[in-house]
């Protein structure tokens, strides 16, 4: 399973776009979106300063 992104708690930093490594993680409206193709590492989830992200 990807990564997943709680809305409710995303602030739009944009620290996990950078992490990723596959580029898999695009904008939109303001909340991070994991592309299909996340490879599972966990980058985004150390990245992100809110706790928003999290493996399934
Ligand atoms: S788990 Fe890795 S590949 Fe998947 S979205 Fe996060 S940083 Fe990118
Ligand atoms: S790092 Fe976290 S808070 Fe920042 S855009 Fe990504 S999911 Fe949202």
């Amino acid at each position: 399973m990807p990564a997943k992104v709680d809305e409710n708690n995303c602030t739009g930093c944009e620290a996990c776009v950078a992490a990723c490594p596959t580029g898999v993680i695009t904008m939109d409206n303001g909340k991070a979106k994991i592309g299909a193709d996340c490879v599972d590492c966990g980058a985004c989830e150390s990245a992100c300063p809110s706790g928003a992200i999290t493996m399934a």
